[in-house]
């Protein structure tokens, strides 16, 4: 699950780690309001405006705007309130900014130079352990540093038993190039900031840029902050901030009746139990000249209930020329999987793809002739082979 900037700063602020401060604005009378207390109360006489949606890149797409006056704010506001807020992380049609932070200015010149730099914690598969990613390098072009001056990206991988050891942190500090205050500053940012990341079970924590101000403070001016959905419901507080206007809306409906769904590009919508087996299904739509229009994997489970749901899903995708449902019957039985597959059709009603069913298993044959005399506008399968030339040929 994925948190917004504004949560993401609020969590870390919660385990100590020091932040750009905001307000969030839904308005731009509110925007106008905030950018005033930020003056009165934070001493900033400038401040920045900036979009709160689900994808990086914002301040390419025109979703981060610094405004010298709250008059200015109101109008940046304005303009970035309601957009389609498009960045290299979103899709073409881009994303409806529903909610602005407004920051506090971070970039005050003074006794030194503000300086950016990146660092993230994340987990490192192939080591079986988290790391710690940082570069002096930070700002809005870290990927392009990653490609063009890799040595300038370091790592620090870190033993799931001994913990972040103060050697390691120290090591992270003299690489950035710190000293004195700064030097402390941000050893305390990254000891909280990996002390933040295990307490809430997190999957990424990316802080882009994380500045040190004039004055030698080490802030979190963005945060991206993803938690392990898995762990959720060990953070209710986190799972209540889950904002599901971002998310897809199918993928939503999917979620909550407990299907593995993933919304694809293709024509061919697939149904199908187990993971393995959807993926193989989706290689043969593939190859029999379709393109998957979906993952959608039911699960062990494969009753009428959730087989009709699965097919609403499926069937809201206005792309789908032809739904091709393969489900093997080992635990659950064919013949039941076949009543299911029937009853949904019958309850839906008006269903005008083409379905190509193959069941294969316990009491396949059963299930094989009891859709065939279904009268549905059901084809069946039993082995795959009949089944990618019975897609080949609804498609043609
Ligand atoms: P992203 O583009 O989605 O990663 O959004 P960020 O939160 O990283 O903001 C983008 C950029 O806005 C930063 O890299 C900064 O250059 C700039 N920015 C953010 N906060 C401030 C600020 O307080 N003052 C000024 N002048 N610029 C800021
Ligand atoms: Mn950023």
């Amino acid at each position: 699950m994925n948190l917004h900037e504004y949560q993401g700063k609020e969590l870390l602020k919660s385990y100590g780690v020091k932040i750009q401060e905001g307000i969030l604005c839904h308005t731009p009378d509110e925007v106008f309001e905030a950018a005033n207390r930020l003056r009165t109360e934070r001493n900033s006489e400038g401040c920045v405006v900036k979009a709160q949606v689900h994808a990086g890149g914002r301040g390419k797409g025109g979703g981060v705007k610094f405004a010298p006056t709250p008059e200015k704010a109101r109008e940046k506001g304005q303009d970035i309130l309601g957009m389609m807020l498009v960045t290299p992380q979103t899709s073409a049609a881009g994303k409806l900014v529903r909610k602005v932070l407004v920051c506090e200015d971070a970039y005050i010149p003074g006794a030194s130079d503000p300086k950016e730099f990146y660092i993230s914690v994340l987990m490192d598969r192939a080591k079986k352990c988290d790391v710690i990613i940082y570069s002096t390098e930070g700002g809005m072009d870290i990927e392009k540093v990653a490609e063009e001056t890799p040595h300038l990206v370091h790592k620090e991988w870190i033993d799931p038993l001994l913990g972040l050891r103060p050697f390691q942190v120290n090591k992270i500090c003299f690489n950035l190039g710190l000293s004195g205050t700064a030097f402390k500053e941000m050893s305390a940012f990254v000891t909280s900031l990996y002390k933040a990341y295990v307490a809430s079970d997190a999957s990424l924590f990316e802080i882009n840029p994380c500045l040190k101000t004039s004055s030698d403070t080490i802030i979190a001016v963005d945060a991206k902050v993803s938690i392990d959905d898995n762990a959720l419901f060990r953070h209710p507080d986190l799972e209540a901030q889950r904002d599901k206007d971002e998310e897809d809306p199918t993928e939503v409906i999917a979620s909550e009746a407990d299907l593995n769904y993933v919304k694809l590009d293709g024509n061919v919508g697939c149904m199908v139990n187990g993971a393995g087996l959807a993926m193989a299904t989706m290689d043969m739509i593939q190859l029999s000249g379709g393109e998957p229009a979906n993952f959608l994997d039911v699960g062990g489970t494969a009753n009428a209930e959730r087989v009709e749901k699965a097919f609403n899903i499926i069937l809201s995708d206005p792309n789908v020329k032809a739904i091709l449902v393969n489900i093997f019957g080992g635990i659950v039985r064919c013949d039941r999987v076949a009543q299911g597959v029937i009853d949904a059709y019958n309850n839906i009603g008006a269903i005008n793809v083409p379905i190509i069913v193959r069941l294969q298993g316990t009491n396949a044959d059963i299930a094989k002739k009891m859709i065939d005399e279904s009268g549905l506008k059901v084809y069946s399968a039993i082995e795959l082979k009949e089944a990618a030339e019975l897609v080949k040929k609804v498609l043609s």
